[in-house]
């Protein structure tokens, strides 16, 4: 049985190597990877199948095989295309839009052009005969009879490709490389080398050749190798960074990302980044790591089987800096033009270009993407949309998607404004528009419903979507515009940014019987019991002036609470609000209840700017809130807001918190 089984377990090897070694040889790999498989499957041969390093090696060869490494998705360069897909599906967003049609024109620019490629051997048959196929190609074809020759052209002009032969009267083929590759780092330099000179030919792979041809070689070969070469070296935009599409969630970021791809005729795939803690989620596991698998963009890559994807980095600011490894350093090295046609997967174990990856970044709030990693891209913002915005992206895009999508279009629906209206006001309180289209969607679903439900000569009549309706299908209103309103004492209204936009919040003093401390409560963040304390020592310190008394705080303990206590919280634009409230409470003059705050303050009662204005405006307004008071160091960025932002609302700059107490405490 023992000498048996041994057998059959050496045939069945044998010849799973010998199927894997023919698979191997007709893939289409780039010679670092195929060589790479054949020295894997060199040790398979080597080792008994039954063992888990056998299983290991093959899963990994097929890992191998399974990614399309040279494999393009075809582009459509239209401009005018793109304009019509984005313009048809998204309203408004002007900038977004004119940045990503920015973004294709200089990629067509860069397809239009007719790749170079130098061609130099001093034989004049084989110069002629590679020139020929080249040309047939439709490049833009130079020769050179001889080293000199080459190296004066290649110092004049940059080539895409250059076809050299290796060895040549007085300058050779290694000459060639090296002097291309200083000249332009991304040129392809493709070496073709006599029988017997194998070794050399290796030594230039080293030296940062794309590949070598060995004599005789077949036009075919030569064709696809060539190929290869120039998909590898054609990039929409070598130096120009990655857009990161930035905003509150809903506001249609994913989706311009997916009409993007459409548009350029790419196949689309997602990545998410919230919460990745481990470089290896990135980059891999090594094989030596037991389960060790690839990692995110590799495995994205393989699903989509091609190496030109539009790729969207999603939530890039959620990324986690400080655990296992580097992710933030593994991505810098993904999206550097310099590095990324040589990524390192530690799964793959070969490098992998990636340059051919249109990638997008998203991110709810820029100020939080790792700042190396921000400054490789272009942040495009999205902010969240008013409420006309909304009603306008309601009546003319969500409806009709939803009526569509539901199957009740035969019933030609429609939504009345005011219907709409209601849905914004009393069904959704969001910076996006991804709450609004859920209830419409499910509004839509009960038209079907009924419509499936009732008798067909009832069914007949058109449908028209009223407030009356909203009511019976979505149920009592969910939220009221007035959020805020009543004026309390010890209780501020503060404006924040967060992930989903900007909100309000309360900020609640209390005080009692202690011994001089502060308690802080309701998830705050280190930033933010700073501006606490600050905000205390600048009452104590101001008490006379602000009409408290001196020792207030002698005997007693102060309570500090942001409600919404589950929700994380952090930034220093709450210390003027922190302000009011301690003033409120001390004071015992009620604070506006129909009024908002925001800035940070110095110990001298200053107040400096703050970021995010236009959502926390876009907030207060979805709050109905009638006065909001922000820092005039903000003054450049409120001036520059669009009327219909501040419509109905009354902003005013103060320089230092005591003349915001002045309107914001009654009497
Ligand atoms: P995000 O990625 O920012 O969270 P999504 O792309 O998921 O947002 O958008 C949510 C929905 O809103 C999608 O169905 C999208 O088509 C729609 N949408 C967002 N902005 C617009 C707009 N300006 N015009 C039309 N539809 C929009």
């Amino acid at each position: 049985m023992g000498i048996f089984g041994g057998r059959s377990e050496d045939e069945g090897r044998a010849s799973a190597v010998e199927e894997l070694g023919r698979r191997i040889s007709l893939a289409a790999l780039p010679g670092h990877a195929r060589d790479q498989a054949q020295r894997e499957l060199g040790l398979l041969s080597r080792i008994s199948s039954n063992s888990a390093e056998y299983a290991i090696g093959l899963n990994y060869i097929n890992y191998i095989l399974g990614l399309r490494w040279t494999s393009h998705t075809e582009d459509i360069l239209d401009l005018s295309l793109a304009r019509q897909i984005l313009d048809s599906r998204y309203y408004g967003l002007a900038s977004v839009k004119e940045r990503a049609l920015e973004h294709l024109a200089v990629m067509i620019l860069k397809g239009a052009a007719k790749p170079r490629a130098l061609v130099v051997d001093d034989e004049d048959a084989a110069r002629k005969n590679l020139s020929h196929i080249l040309d047939r190609e439709g490049y833009a074809v130079s020769s050179a009879s001889g080293g000199a020759e080459a190296l004066a052209l290649i110092d004049q002009g940059s080539f895409d490709v250059v076809l050299t032969d290796m060895r040549m009267q007085g300058t050779g083929g290694m000459d060639i490389l090296k002097a291309a590759l200083i000249k332009r780092p991304q040129t392809k330099v493709i070496l073709i080398t006599g029988y017997g000179s194998i070794d050399s030919a290796v030594e230039s792979i080293r030296q940062g050749a794309f590949h070598y041809i060995t004599k005789p070689y077949k036009v075919d070969e030569v064709r696809s190798i060539v190929r290869d070469a120039l998909h590898a070296g054609r990039r929409l935009s070598p130096t120009g960074p990655v857009l990161c599409f930035a905003g509150p969630p809903g506001t249609g970021k994913t989706s311009i990302g997916k009409a993007i791809a459409e548009a350029m005729g790419r196949k689309f795939g997602r990545i998410s980044l919230g919460g990745v803690h481990d470089e290896a989620d990135i980059r891999g596991h090594r094989r030596t790591y037991a389960g060790a698998q690839p990692g995110r963009i590799m495995e994205e890559i393989r699903k989509l089987q091609c190496v030109n994807p539009v790729l969207m980095l999603d939530e890039i600011d959620k990324l986690g800096a400080e655990m296992k490894g580097d992710p933030a350093s593994a991505l810098l090295e993904v999206l550097d033009p310099e590095q990324n046609t040589q990524f390192l997967d530690h799964y793959l174990d070969v490098p992998f270009d990636l340059s051919s990856v249109l990638f997008i970044a998203t991110a709810n709030v820029p100020d939080r993407i790792p700042g190396p990693l921000r400054d490789r891209m272009e942040i495009v913002e999205f902010t969240g949309y008013t409420e006309r915005e909304k009603l306008r992206i309601g009546l003319d895009y969500l409806g009709p998607k939803q009526v569509e999508q539901q199957g009740i279009a035969h019933l030609s629906p429609s939504f009345t404004p005011e219907a709409m209206l209601a849905i914004i006001r009393q069904h959704t309180r969001e910076a996006g528009i991804r709450e609004l289209e859920r209830q419409v969607s499910s509004i839509c679903r009960r038209v079907a419903l009924r419509s499936v439900q009732s008798k067909p000569q009832e069914g007949a009549a058109d449908v028209t979507i009223d407030e009356r309706m909203v009511r019976e299908i979505l149920g009592p209103r969910k939220y009221y515009l007035e959020e805020a309103g009543t004026s309390r004492v010890g209780v501020a209204t503060g404006l924040v940014r967060t992930d989903s936009g900007g909100e309000i919040v309360f900020i609640e003093c209390a005080r009692m019987k202690g011994d001089k401390e502060l308690n802080l409560t309701g998830s705050l963040g280190a930033v933010m019991r700073e501006s606490a304390h600050t905000a205390l020592s600048y009452v104590r310190s101001n008490a006379s002036r602000l009409g408290i008394s001196e020792d207030f705080f002698e005997g007693h303990d102060i309570h500090m609470h942001v409600p919404a206590g589950a929700v994380p919280k952090d930034g220093p634009s709450a210390g003027a609000t922190m302000v009011v409230a301690l003033v409120s409470l001390l004071t015992g003059r009620p604070a506006r209840g129909d009024a908002g705050i925001t800035g940070e303050i110095t110990l001298g009662g200053d107040m400096l700017p703050v970021a995010g204005v236009k959502e926390k405006l876009l907030a207060a307004r979805r709050a109905g809130l009638r006065l909001v008071i922000l820092p005039a160091k903000n003054s450049v960025e409120v001036d520059s807001l669009p009327a219909e932002i501040k419509e109905g609302i009354e902003i005013r700059l103060v320089e230092n918190i005591v003349d915001a107490l002045a309107q914001l405490l009654l009497d």
